[in-house]
């Protein structure tokens, strides 16, 4: 569908300006060229300076900046960070008018026997620890340049078709490393090689004081790196045994998917507490921000032990291969994201698969891991109500809501329920064919067809179910959709029984757990109290039917003592052992908002901590599943 828009534009010049519907991939007008040079050195004062030279033609024009950011599923684009916006021609200032329904879109008319024009910008860098690569991106020592946050484009020239050369400029002494090879300029600017717009915005750029490359490179294999920067140098201290799991990653990958569609990959690893924390895939890199402590605290590396695996199954399940309803090509037009259970739920799984192949996680740190999945999953009563496809077609928005009544309201399941799910796929396909198949060969099939450089090639639902049947006939169709429209008040456990384990509760942590809780700084109460706590004793969530829900106590609230004495978390720990052998209930004084409340919880089954459990009666494929080099 093609929507026409009409705006006056000026007082007194009616001027027609035709605005593509969104839906629409834009029709090319004229081949386009941006020369583009970011000037970074005030990045420590958050802020850049953008300045784009602009092939044009005289007439209407549209200039847009990227809403729709790839792999973020969003309208995200940080368009509100976009300041002292000036649009020259030929030196004279044009006026220009946003489009009131698209904020996106900037009008303006190119004067006659015009052929560039000069845009220029600040962008003013967020501090926001959420919000992906909107949220903050740089400290005073490094930055993590996303091009898309810095450029504006002609709306009606497809991002494929426009050629962009770009130029940054650091603060003295900073270096950076990105996708796209640069080279030093006499002008003390970084000059990268001219590329699609598409391919600049998909190679973010690090940069900073302190910046370390580790070598990934299989034998005789195209170029892997590890690129770490810090703001503290001495957080760069990566272990011999950790480089080698991310070198086994790499191999063991490579194994899985049986090709690459890249020509060469950097995995762009930040560590700081100073910048959002969160993994954004790309063709040929991640961008992977981390605490700062995260190479050298054990807490910290299991904990995060599974992004770098995750961004990197991207390159091929989400980059190469992606949902038709999420390849459209351009900035501007609504993704659809029905299809995230595939794109993230099987990335979910196989980041698990090549994590514990990898050796990045122990054989029982990943059964931990498996059972904090399995458990928040089955204690989530928004399951109820509503279907995991629904929280795959409202992910645009579900991404960015609160974490308050999360279990409630049930936000982005389809990476952890994506787990199960596929978990049980692989299962599934080894039982019907005794063992000879996995869904290592659905991934062969599906992500491979021989080694290239960045491909996109889209698939529907019907191409996954085909390409499942292709590896083991069957109902994959029901299989599918049984899953995706259950509002089963349970999680799919299938594929953890039918691999050999059983999920079963006792009352200490996992070792994984205890590592979650000091890295997230959370007190995970769940499955007693159905109670989850930031440090502070303030709640994250609570959990409905479950007794902390019962007793009346709400997200938001705060524990100020338990059993009248001042609030720990060892206390409230404490008072549920001692509650076993006690008929008196648990008292819990709550501060709510600007009163304070007790309240009562007649509860006394102990502390209750999710393991997974051997089923001796049934061989255990899921370590044969996690073994290094296991394909059948
Ligand atoms: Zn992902």
């Amino acid at each position: 569908m093609v929507r026409t828009k009409i705006h006056l534009l000026f007082p007194g010049v009616a001027v027609l300006l035709l605005l593509v519907a969104s839906t629409a991939h834009p029709a090319a007008r004229h081949p386009s060229t941006i020369q583009l040079a970011v000037d970074a050195t005030e990045a420590p004062r958050m802020i850049l300076h953008t300045r784009e030279t602009i092939s044009v033609v005289p007439g209407a024009l549209t200039l847009f900046y990227p809403k729709w950011i790839p792999g973020e599923h969003a309208p995200d684009g940080p368009v509100t960070d976009v300041a002292g916006l000036r649009i020259t021609a030929n030196g004279k200032a044009l006026p220009w008018r946003r489009d009131l329904e698209e904020m996106y879109a900037i009008h303006l008319v190119v004067p006659p026997s015009t052929t560039e024009l000069e845009v220029r910008f600040d962008f003013l860098l967020p501090s926001a620890e959420i919000g992906f690569s909107s949220g903050a991106s740089s400290t005073p020592r490094m930055l993590v340049l996303s091009w898309n946050q810095v450029l504006m484009y002609p709306f009606d020239v497809p991002p494929d078709s426009i050629v962009v050369t770009a130029s940054l400029r650091l603060p003295p002494g900073w270096k950076h490393v990105s996708a796209l090879t640069s080279e030093r300029a006499s002008d003390e600017n970084e000059r990268f090689p001219a590329a699609a717009l598409n391919t600049l915005i998909d190679s973010p750029v690090l940069c900073g004081e302190y910046l370390k490359r580790v070598d990934l490179t299989p034998p005789n294999g195209v170029p892997h790196f590890l690129d770490l920067a810090s703001d503290n140098e001495a957080a760069l201290a990566i272990t011999p045994e950790e480089i080698s799991s991310y070198r086994q990653l790499v191999v063991e990958a490579l194994g899985l998917f049986g090709c690459r569609h890249y020509d060469h990959y950097d995995f762009l690893f930040t560590l700081s507490d100073e910048v959002a924390h969160f993994g954004l895939e790309h063709h040929q890199c991640s961008d992977d921000r981390v605490p700062e402590r995260t190479l050298v605290d054990d807490d910290f590396r299991r904990a995060r032990a599974g992004l770098l695996p995750h961004e990197f199954v991207h390159s091929w399940n989400g980059k190469f291969r992606r949902p038709v309803g999420l390849a459209t090509g351009n900035f501007s037009s609504p993704m659809k994201d029905d299809l995230l259970w595939v794109y993230e739920g099987l990335t979910e799984y196989l980041g698990a698969v090549l994590t514990g192949r990898s050796g990045l996680l122990t054989p029982e740190e990943q059964r931990d891991d498996l059972a904090l999945v399995a458990a928040k999953l089955d204690h989530r009563p928004g399951r109820t109500w509503r279907p995991l496809q629904d929280a795959n077609d409202e992910a645009q928005l579900l991404y960015s809501a609160r974490t308050e009544w999360d279990s409630w309201r049930r936000d982005v399941d389809f990476y952890d329920e994506g787990y199960l799910i596929w978990l049980e796929a692989d299962v599934t396909i080894r039982e019907l064919t005794n063992g000879k198949k996995s869904l290592d060969d659905f991934c062969r099939a599906f992500h491979g067809g021989g080694n290239s450089g960045p491909e996109l090639k889209p698939y529907s639902f019907e191409d996954v179910v085909r390409g499942m049947n292709n590896v083991a006939p069957y109902d994959w169709r029901t299989f599918f959709v049984t899953r995706l429209q259950s509002t089963d008040d349970h999680a799919p456990l299938g594929g953890i029984i039918k691999s050999g384990w059983k999920l079963v509760y006792r009352d200490t942590m996992n070792d994984l757990q205890k590592s979650v809780e000091e890295a997230r700084k959370t007190v995970d109460m769940r499955y007693s109290l159905g109670l989850l706590l930031g440090d502070d004793g303030t709640m994250k969530d609570v959990i409905p039917g479950m007794p902390a829900a019962r007793s009346g106590l709400a997200p938001g609230m705060k524990i100020i003592a338990v059993n009248g004495r001042r609030y720990s978390k060892e206390i409230l720990r404490d008072a549920l052992k001692l509650a076993v052998h006690s008929t008196s209930p648990l008292s819990i004084l709550a501060e709510n908002g600007e009163f304070y409340e007790t309240y009562s919880l007649d509860y006394h089954q102990g502390e209750r901590y999710p393991y997974l459990e051997r089923d001796a009666a049934k061989p255990d494929v899921l370590s044969m599943i996690m073994h290094p080099g296991a394909r059948p």
